[in-house]
């Protein structure tokens, strides 16, 4: 059993099809990138992974447990969190509280003191308010705001988006080093060369169909199927 399975999804939005028979699985501990054209359904995923949007038909299971047509609330509680392309970040709240206020509803939060060990840049600014912060520190947040809730899959929708590449240095380091803790991340990014320097496995996208699944190495090793398969540019 895989930590997270997909089985078969189909999602629409009104009378659009959007997701056609997505099925996908992710194992513990690992970072599973989902990769594609803008507009190949990678959000769309997510969003339904995370009970956002319900699925007209087929199964999600966390941990062998069926969560599909669950409140996304529900399924935070069990221990998955998104991370949106937005970011969500409280502007008019400094860093501490953006922070305090996404823990208050987690059955299990993790301590202050061990989010700024993970995020130093955070605590040097936790009396920042979040719309002063930097796109880097607010990605850092955000991601923070989910592991202050203890999240055992985390799910990053572009989480390197607009930032510089030093930035993007960075956030990869710590994403590795979550994972490396033990965490399971699951991410949608249009810098291929940052998230498969990341991931482990990689599951393409066209048109809301699941066309590619392989390791990221393979990928590294013979990039021809995103151009290919999945219409990637690079
Ligand atoms: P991107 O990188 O642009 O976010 P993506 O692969 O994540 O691309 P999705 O955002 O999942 O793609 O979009 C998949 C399809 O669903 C697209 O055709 C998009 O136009 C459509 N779509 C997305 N959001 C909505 C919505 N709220 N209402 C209607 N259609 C939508």
């Amino acid at each position: 059993m895989s930590l997270l399975e997909v089985e078969a999804v189909n999602t629409l939005y009104g009378d659009a099809h959007v997701l056609f028979d997505v099925s996908l699985r992710v194992e513990e501990n690992e970072v599973v990138a989902l990769l594609g054209r803008n507009g190949a359904g990678k959000t769309t995923t997510l969003r339904t992974i995370m009970g956002v949007l319900a699925p007209r038909s087929g199964a999600i299971r966390l941990a062998g447990k069926p969560i599909q047509g669950l409140a996304p609330s529900k399924i935070a509680r069990l221990g998955m969190q998104l991370v949106p392309e937005e970011r969500a970040v409280f502007g008019g709240l400094t860093v501490e509280e953006n922070l305090r206020v996404a823990s208050l509803t987690a059955p299990a939060a993790w301590p202050l003191d061990r989010i700024w060990e993970v995020f130093p840049r955070l605590k040097e600014r936790r009396t920042a308010r979040g719309r002063t912060l930097s796109g880097g520190e607010q990605q850092m947040l955000a991601i923070a705001r989910a592991l202050i809730r203890d999240a055992r899959i985390l799910l990053l929708d572009e989480p390197f988006e607009g930032l510089a590449p030093l930035i993007v240095r960075d956030l990869v380091a710590l994403t590795r080093r979550l994972a490396g803790e033990g965490r399971t991340i699951v991410v949608v990014e249009q810098n291929v060369a940052a998230v498969l320097s990341l991931a482990d496995r990689v599951y393409g996208f066209n048109n809301g169909h699941v066309v590619y699944e392989g390791a990221a190495a393979a990928l590294r090793a013979d990039p021809a199927p995103m151009r290919g398969v999945m219409g990637l540019a690079e």
